[in-house]
């Protein structure tokens, strides 16, 4: 068993995607915190945020897998953007509060120049900053393709950036399909060879949710392009060995595939044929 669900628009409010996730076959889901390309968020209602813990009680969802801003990057070169990505996390994380017990997703960011190993650095120094004993979530590091400058193209980056944080236990990574296969892992025809590596550098207990998209590229070529299920380079066969696979029973799987609703509720029918009862 898994739960499936894709990204929904949250200009309706929170109860408003459980339901919109609901009429899609959904049973869990993905929304921004804030403005994808911008930045600015909405004023939270409490009494709307309880009524999506109940609805998701009661129609027995899996964890929600929130997603940063784009704009959010915690290692650019700027002080000021970096100081506002900070921020920016900090705050998000205090938002989380009123959905407790879910993940919050990002991109670890991209380095502009300064190299890997620096950004490193202040990506954890970042998740220091805003983390706190007291938050409810669960921070999660999305496993990137390597386009540009962007960190976390390797599990070793992702294991070096969690070693430097101080509540580590709070912290886990999502695993992109798409982004570890552009990113050079074979996760198509090797998705076990490639689970087995997770293991050995991160700790297969980190792995919390997946992001479930299809590729436009061939393997290793660091372009980030989704691909609806089955259209892509991962194909059918690929897709259907993640969604079967036995170490990632249990877990969320968010489609983030080039699709309007008709297309998700496609697909998450067909993954639902698929999964294991
Ligand atoms: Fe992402
Ligand atoms: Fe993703
Ligand atoms: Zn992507």
């Amino acid at each position: 068993m898994i739960n499936i669900g894709c990204h929904l628009p949250s200009s309706g409010g929170f109860l408003a995607m459980g339901r919109h996730a609901t009429e899609l076959g959904a049973d869990t889901f993905a929304f921004f915190t804030r403005n994808p390309r911008g930045g600015a968020a909405k004023e939270i209602d409490p009494k709307d945020a309880e009524a999506l813990v109940t609805y998701m009680k009661e129609n027995s969802f899996g964890k929600l897998v929130a997603h940063a801003p784009y704009t959010m990057n915690v290692c650019a070169a700027k002080e000021d953007i970096r100081k506002f990505s900070r921020e920016m996390l900090a705050d998000d994380l205090e938002r989380m509060q009123y959905v407790p017990g879910n993940y919050y997703n990002f991109h670890p960011g991209s380095h502009v120049g300064q190299g890997a190993e620096a950004a490193v650095v202040m990506i954890a120094d970042a998740v220091n900053f805003a983390l706190k004993e007291e938050h409810q979530t669960t921070l999660l590091l999305e496993t990137m393709a390597g386009k540009g400058s962007e960190v976390g193209r390797n599990f070793e980056e992702i294991r070096a950036i969690i070693d430097r944080i101080e509540l580590s236990d709070k912290v886990g990574v999502c695993f992109d399909t798409c982004h570890t296969w552009d990113g050079g892992y074979d996760v198509r025809d090797d998705l076990d060879g490639v689970l087995r590596e997770f293991d050995e550098v991160i700790g297969i207990d980190r792995l919390k949710a997946v992001h479930l998209n299809d590729s436009k590229n061939d393997r290793d070529t660091h372009k980030d392009r989704h691909e609806v299920i089955g259209s892509g380079f991962l194909g059918e066969d690929g897709i259907r060995r993640a969604v079967t696979h036995p170490l990632l029973q249990g877990k969320p799987f968010i489609l983030e595939t080039p699709n309007e609703d008709p297309g998700y509720k496609k697909e998450i029918a067909l993954i639902r044929e698929w999964m294991i009862k």
